[in-house]
């Protein structure tokens, strides 16, 4: 009976030793960059986790978790409704999947045309009072045809229709760079969302504050060029399978 006890108990505090290095590491690198007044947020990435992992991290402290599938997420984001979590849609949106992205997530980071924001904006519509559902514009940084984002062309109007959406809270731009073996290749990318993120700002409301960039090969970087928030699994959870 003891054995499985104290092979959680190691599991756990791995978690936290691996939990704690990162926001250390995540505060000092944002301290080092004059680009945000205040430290990048974590959104912990939970796509393949399962319900024990996510509640271990949510026990140390963890609010925000980011799914990627509405299907493989709901069942999750039921489980934990007691607790104060805010969820996080990161996946490609698909417009039969709206009504339940919008009943059940906090936050939808991937929306890329206008279609699918009137969607999301509806279908958020007849959730009764629980309030707009915050959203960041997915863009298309590296021009990728495989790759889901508006392209950069398109951005401004799209930040300009979804403004006008009231069941939409406009917060800022997510993307994911084009994926590279060394990943000082993606600053530059980085680079060129914070200053259209800058750029956007005068055209934006006043609650336009994230810029959503940096995973577990980049997050520093990301950090460096003034992402606000660090989308993380890998680093968080260790190695999906
Ligand atoms: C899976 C995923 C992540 C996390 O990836 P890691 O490399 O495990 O940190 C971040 N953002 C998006 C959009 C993802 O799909």
């Amino acid at each position: 009976m003891t054995r499985p006890v104290d092979v959680q108990e190691r599991a756990s505090s791995s978690l936290w030793d691996r939990y704690k290095a990162i926001l250390e590491s995540v505060r000092r690198t944002s301290d080092s960059t004059g680009k945000n007044s205040s430290s990048a947020s974590v959104l912990a990435v939970s796509k393949t986790r399962s319900i024990n992992e996510i509640g271990a991290l949510a026990q140390l402290g963890q609010t925000d978790f980011g799914e990627n599938y509405v299907s493989e997420a709901i069942p999750k984001i039921i489980e934990f409704s007691s607790h104060s979590m805010n969820w996080h849609f990161i996946g490609t949106v698909q417009s039969n999947k709206t009504k339940p992205i919008a009943q059940h997530f906090d936050w939808v980071q991937s929306v890329d045309r206008e279609h699918i924001a009137w969607r999301l904006n509806e279908a958020r519509r007849n959730c009764g009072a629980i309030g707009p559902l915050n959203v960041c514009i997915q863009v298309n940084i590296d021009d990728e045809s495989t790759k889901s984002g508006v392209s950069i062309g398109f951005l401004p109007d799209l930040v300009q229709r979804v403004q006008e959406m009231p069941y939409l809270r406009l917060r800022g731009l997510m993307a994911i760079p084009r994926m590279q073996s060394n990943p000082e290749n993606s600053r530059s990318a980085f680079s060129n969302l914070y200053e259209l993120f800058q750029s956007l700002k005068p055209a934006a409301s006043d609650c336009w504050d994230t810029l959503s960039m940096g995973m577990t090969s980049d997050y520093q970087i990301a950090i460096e060029e003034g992402s606000t928030m660090v989308r993380l699994g890998t680093a968080l959870f260790g190695p999906r399978a």
